[in-house]
């Protein structure tokens, strides 16, 4: 343990290492009292928002501008900005990231990667060769285009990513034709991450198919690391550029409880769930390669057992061969100071996603596991 003062609940007083400083709650007065503590919740992502310049809530102006790009569906008044930080309402138009420009920076990463489906995809196992995968085993001498997505939909505490803040108000400036050309004859796929790519997909979109243009006769994957808060609308286009280039769409599944998930992300989980459902019948349809992948990070204090079984059990409802990923977390941003995930707690969780009949089960960043709590 160490030296570090322990954190209280500022509802029942409970101290705990298990407790965030910044969020301020234990776990049980989240769930059982969720509408007296939301005032603290509230103040919680209102701090961690400040330090960015950003809305601590989505704008719901009556007259505003409307944005239906992602699950916040900000109404922008005039000379403000929407949650996700890209654009601002400036004389009744739109001003920052468009399908055209986008707020976002990449790099290559050599085949096979530590990307969430890394265990079940092309890029890492060969699966689906030769139709969507360049070799038998991992893809070595192939690489990825890592797109990263500089703004986000959701404020989560623990956001493992949290640097892209800095940028998200900046000028978006990457062209659609400059980001297609960054695919070469090394690149296997394109994932497109972030902060997250969901407010920017008609960008993502956009430079999906112009790459896939120029690799015709050949495997490009396209692939998505997301929260899952984007518009049903575009999702169904990111799921069929994926779906008929043997990419995934990886769902981060933060929390089953909609009560946590404000308390941790600031928004709720409905889109989320709704849409990681729609994209079910593709998961079906094609188990290899995996076309759906979950993730979970096993936050300490927070993402215990049950959440952990409520969302295998959403899961496994779906399709039992979906890919579920348990992933160790490592203190960050405004929860930096809990513990890493512990081992003790990485077994649990990962037996009981066995337990509800998912097959494919793993956990994710075990070097990072720690001692017990
Ligand atoms: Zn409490």
């Amino acid at each position: 343990m160490s030296a570090r003062a322990v954190a209280g609940c500022q509802h029942c007083g409970k101290e705990s290492p298990l407790i965030s400083q910044a969020l301020g709650l234990c776990l049980v007065c989240v769930r059982r009292d969720f509408n007296q503590v939301l005032p603290l919740i509230e103040k919680a992502h209102r701090q961690a928002r400040n330090l960015f310049n950003l809305p601590f809530q989505p704008p719901r102006s009556e007259v505003g501008l409307q944005c239906h790009i992602c699950v916040n569906e900000c109404r922008v008044p005039q000379g403000s900005r929407g949650y996700c930080g890209l654009r601002t309402n400036q004389e009744s138009k739109f001003k920052g990231a468009t399908a055209r420009k986008g707020n976002v920076s990449w790099y290559y990463d050599s085949l096979p990667t530590n990307c969430v489906a890394d265990w079940v995809c092309p890029g890492g196992t060969g699966a689906g060769y030769p139709q969507f995968a360049y070799s038998q085993g991992a893809e070595y001498g192939y690489r990825n285009l890592a797109v990263f997505y500089q703004a986000c939909s959701f404020d989560c505490l623990f956001c493992q990513n949290w640097h892209y803040r800095y940028s998200a108000t900046q000028e978006s400036k990457v062209d659609v034709l400059e980001l297609a050309k960054a695919v070469d004859a090394r690149t296997a796929c394109i994932c497109y991450f972030g902060g997250d790519p969901s407010p920017q997909l008609p960008h993502a979109i956009r430079t999906s198919r112009l790459a896939l243009d120029k690799t015709k006769g050949r495997i490009l994957r396209i692939c998505w690391e997301t929260n899952g808060s984007m518009h049903p609308a575009l999702l169904r286009q990111a799921a069929e550029l994926s779906f008929n280039s043997g990419g995934c769409i990886k769902f981060d599944l933060k929390a089953w409880s909609e009560e946590l998930h404000i308390a941790l992300c600031g928004i709720s989980n409905k889109r989320t769930l709704e849409n990681f459902k729609r994209l079910a019948d593709y998961a079906r349809k094609r188990s290899v390669p995996p076309f759906l992948v979950a993730s979970t990070l096993l936050v300490p204090g927070y993402i215990d057992r049950e959440e952990v079984s409520r969302i295998a059990a959403f899961i496994a409802s779906l399709s039992p061969d979906i890919p579920y990923a348990l992933l160790a977390f490592h203190p960050q941003f405004m929860m930096g100071d809990l513990p890493v995930t512990s081992r003790r707690h990485a077994e649990e969780c990962l037996a009981e996603a066995k337990r509800q009949g998912l097959k494919r089960v793993r956990l994710g960043n075990i070097h990072l596991l720690g001692s017990d709590y």
